[in-house]
Order: structure tokens, then C-alpha cells, then sequence
């Protein structure tokens, strides 16, 4: 029995928080207290290392270089992508500072529409790499995944989970006891069956009450924990009115909030 280890990057929504903007221009904090440290969050993302010590980065959102610096993580060796949202792919050019840590193009995963909408916006990244073996922006090992599937990425088996986030799908990613599912509003079937028995389940939940398009709220979250029985869960993604002290104090025993810097472990057989 070994060990993966996950660190949590970024925990906020898409905009961060605070976000731009409050009375001194020093940030909207909502209804999340400034003084608790834990309510500063970025844009959601976490890093799975596995026992052998390579690292897959889940997406790379617009706060990738501090988050990766800030978790003092000096290398990545693969990089997959949930879906195409900003806040999930807008620090894509920081890929480049990470193929020269590698020496290599990077391997990524994405499904076929993913890729389609990130040659959309980062055209410049496809083009033909003729600078090999500088790299002077991004450049990909391309791999074309689909959800259902089972891919191995830094020699761990990652199945692949589809998940409705409104009105698109984004990728769930499941590893031995344990799961990432950010970025989802309802799970059909399919997906709950491929949640179960987990050790660590890790979950969108945006909001505490009112429904929200594309985003789990918390009563969501835990009918979901009612039905799978995780043996610990931790959400992320969260927005403006999801206090950490709020949440420690109201959630019921095995739920938790996440935070930036947190650092977790799941047994990996
Ligand atoms: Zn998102």
C-alpha cells in the first residue's frame, strides 16, 4: 500500500476571492471574513502526486504561476484538463515554463471538444513547434480522452467520470479511493456508480442555498454524500457566501472546506 498525494491549489470560484472591486478597492470579500486566511482563495485547481513523485496538474487556471511557486511544486509532468472555462485554462502559457522544467513537450489529456477550444483561444500554442528544443510557448503531447475511460497518466489509472456542469460537461477524475469532481451541477447514474467507496471525494459546491446553473450548492453536495458515503469529503470551488467558519462550524462530521495550501493524502493499493 502506498500513497497519492493531492494539493490543493486553488479553491475558489471563477472569479476568485475576494474578487475585484470592494469599498477600498482592496478586494469584494461577500459574505466571507477577511480576517480568516482560509477565505482567500484562487482559482480551483489541485496537483496529484503519485507514489513514484511525478505530478499531474489539473487544469491551469490564471493563478497557476503563484499557486505553483506557493506550493513551492518545481515540476509538473503531465497537465489534464476538466474542460475550457477561463478559469480553468487561462494560464495555459505558463505550460511553457513547465516544458522547460520537463525538457519535454507536456503530456495532456483533454476530450476532443476541450482541444477544440483551446486551439480556439491559444491558436498560437498548436502551431508547429519549430523552436524544438527552446520553448518559447506552450507545447503539448496531445492525448484525446473521453469520459467512461480509464487512461494512465503518470502511472496512475485515472478514470474518467462525466459530469453535467450546465451547459457543458466537464471531466471528474477518479484515482483508487479517491476523486476530484469540480465544476459539476448533477451526476447522472453513470457517474454516481463510478463515486463509490471512496476514501476522499472531493467536490464543487459553489453557493450554501440557492441553486445555481452550473454549480453544485450545498444541499447538493451532501444528498450526494447521503447516497455515496465517502468516508471524507472536502469541497471546493466555493463562491462569496461560503464562510470557512461557517462551514466548519455547520457541516455535518466527514464534510469539510478545502483551502488553498491544503495537502492531502488517499491510500493508493
Ligand atoms: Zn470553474
Amino acid at each position: 500500500m502506498s500513497r497519492i498525494k493531492i494539493v490543493f491549489l486553488g479553491t475558489g470560484g471563477s472569479s476568485g476571492s475576494p474578487q475585484i472591486g470592494g469599498a477600498d478597492g482592496g478586494g469584494e470579500w461577500g459574505a466571507l471574513d477577511p480576517a480568516e486566511p482560509r477565505n482567500r482563495r484562487s482559482r480551483p485547481s489541485i496537483v496529484i502526486e503519485a507514489p513514484d513523485g511525478r505530478r499531474l496538474l489539473v487544469d491551469t487556471g490564471p493563478d497557476l504561476r503563484l499557486q505553483l511557486t506557493g506550493a513551492k511544486i518545481p515540476k509538473i509532468d503531465a497537465v489534464i484538463y476538466t474542460h475550457s472555462h477561463a478559469d480553468h485554462i487561462a494560464g495555459l502559457d505558463e505550460v511553457r515554463i513547465l516544458n522547460r522544467l520537463l525538457g519535454a513537450p507536456m503530456p495532456a489529456y483533454a476530450t476532443v471538444q476541450t482541444w477544440t477550444e483551446l486551439q480556439d483561444r491559444f491558436d498560437y500554442v498548436f502551431k508547429p513547434w519549430t523552436t524544438a528544443p527552446a520553448f518559447f510557448r506552450p507545447v503539448f503531447e496531445q492525448y484525446t480522452v473521453q469520459a467512461g475511460q480509464t487512461v494512465e497518466m503518470i502511472g496512475l489509472p485515472v478514470r474518467l467520470i462525466g459530469q453535467d456542469h450546465g451547459f457543458t460537461i466537464s471531466l471528474g477524475l477518479r484515482v483508487g479511493g479517491f476523486a476530484y469532481c469540480t465544476d459539476v451541477v448533477r451526476l447522472d447514474e453513470a457517474a454516481l456508480s463510478m463515486l463509490e467507496n471512496l476514501d476522499l471525494f472531493v467536490v464543487d459546491c459553489f453557493t450554501r442555498d440557492v441553486p445555481h446553473p452550473t454549480h453544485a450548492n450545498l444541499p447538493q453536495v451532501l444528498a450526494w454524500v447521503e447516497r455515496l458515503r465517502p468516508k471524507r469529503t472536502v469541497l471546493t470551488h466555493m463562491g462569496p457566501n461560503m464562510d470557512y467558519a461557517w462551514l466548519r462550524a455547520n457541516l455535518p462530521a466527514g464534510v469539510e472546506p478545502a483551502f488553498d495550501g491544503l495537502v492531502l493524502y488517499s491510500e493508493f493499493p
